[in-house]
């Protein structure tokens, strides 16, 4: 099998599992237990979240647990708007951003919310000039993912927060990081919140955080009463959140490294896609060299994706929560609809390996070949 689908998920570490595995045989106690059970769960379960993070440069307080990025982004993204919308109701987001940030974004249009969608520039980034045209006074929130899920070019956020600020100083900046998160450094002073899921950087599905500076008020989405964090309650997850913390620890490691060679791995494919006249690369200088993305302009890339599957490659056509549908990111990128229903998007992973991508290559070719010959437009009869 070769997997090339890093971007949708990754299979778990061992190292993460077996840490998954004992922190549930040996701490069976409610962390909110007065008793020696709980109290062992609650000292384990505040080392693990302080690891968290201090890992990611932020405080413990910091650190809301949540199921993943999905629910992150709408506990962040209506959390602000239910605590600020005394000071507004105009909330921007870019055009390249996550499908579930566009379904909470069509939601809270229901409930009085006004949403402007920031151009993208021509390398695949928010339009700063847009983006400072469109800030307004009752702009509560800005929410621009760190790397594109699709073609994952990267936004500068510093810059962006330098921006927000000018033009409004009380504006809150979210970055869904889901995609940057264990591939590219994060800055967490550069935003005031931020969501990812674990199951991106080798930790099991069903977890993920929300980040939110200390002094942003948002109102929680679950209430109730066992406490582990206000915002976010329930009995805590105790084995997903040491995974988590184990996780985190290995994905940051030695970034720069890893991203040299996944690097070197995407310049071989790019090199050789480009052999292909009806292959077009949808990449920029800002794309991180984790996700490539090419559209088959000749073939369905569903039919692709099957094909490659036929001999264990797995790959993606835009992200797997879109399947099926145009790539909004390829679409608001070039503007061209053929070649926005024909993407392909194969992930990679610092564990991909040399051997991996020319099995690929080989057999991608003579798949390419075959439905590209059986896709050709019929020549006309004389
Ligand atoms: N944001 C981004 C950028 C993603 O890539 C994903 C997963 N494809 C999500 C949010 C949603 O993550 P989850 O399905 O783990 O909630």
């Amino acid at each position: 099998m070769i997997y090339l689908d890093y971007s949708a998920t990754t299979p778990v570490n061992k190292d993460v599992l077996n840490s998954y595995i004992k922190a549930t045989n040996d701490y069976i106690g409610n962390a909110n237990s007065i008793h020696a059970l709980g109290v062992q769960s609650k000292v384990l379960l505040n080392s693990a979240t302080k690891q968290i993070a201090d890992l990611l440069g932020i405080s413990e307080e910091e650190v809301i647990i949540t199921s993943g990025a999905t629910e992150s982004n709408n506990t962040a993204l209506k959390g602000i708007a239910l605590s600020y919308q005394k000071f507004g109701k105009h909330i921007i987001t870019s055009e390249m951003e996550h499908p579930s940030i566009y379904k909470i974004c069509e939601f809270l249009e229901t409930q009085g919310f006004e949403i402007s969608y920031v151009k993208t520039s021509p390398e695949g980034i928010v339009d700063f000039e847009d983006l400072k045209r469109l800030i307004r006074k009752d702009t509560i929130l800005v929410s621009i993912c760190a790397v594109n899920s699709e073609i994952g070019t990267r936004e500068p956020l510093k810059t962006l927060r330098q921006i927000i600020h000018k033009e409004n100083p009380n504006t809150i900046f979210h970055s869904d990081i889901t995609q940057a998160i264990g591939k590219v450094p994060i800055n967490f002073h550069d935003i005031d919140l931020a969501s990812f899921s674990g199951h991106k950087i080798y930790a099991p599905k069903g977890i993920g955080v929300l980040y939110k500076a200390k002094d942003i008020h948002m109102t929680p989405l679950i209430h109730g009463t066992t406490k582990y964090n206000d915002l976010r309650s329930g009995t805590p997850a105790l084995p997903l959140i040491v995974s988590l913390s184990k996780a985190l620890r290995i994905a940051l490691s030695d970034l720069e490294n890893r991203e040299q060679k996944v690097s070197e791995l995407n310049k071989k494919l790019t090199t050789f896609f480009r052999k292909f006249p009806d292959i077009k690369i949808n990449q920029t200088s800002y794309s991180i060299p984790h996700i490539l993305n090419i559209s088959l302009m000749n073939i369905r890339p569903e039919t692709f994706v099957h094909a490659l599957e036929d001999e264990e490659i797995y790959v993606s056509t835009n992200t797997a929560c879109s399947s099926g549908n145009m790539s909004t990111a390829v679409m608001s990128l070039y503007n061209d609809k053929q070649r926005s229903l024909h993407t392909l998007r194969i992930s990679l992973s610092y564990y991909t390996t040399n051997d991996e991508i020319d099995e690929f290559m080989r057999v991608f070719e003579e798949k390419y070949n075959d439905l590209n010959t059986l896709t050709l437009p019929k020549k006309k009869e004389d």
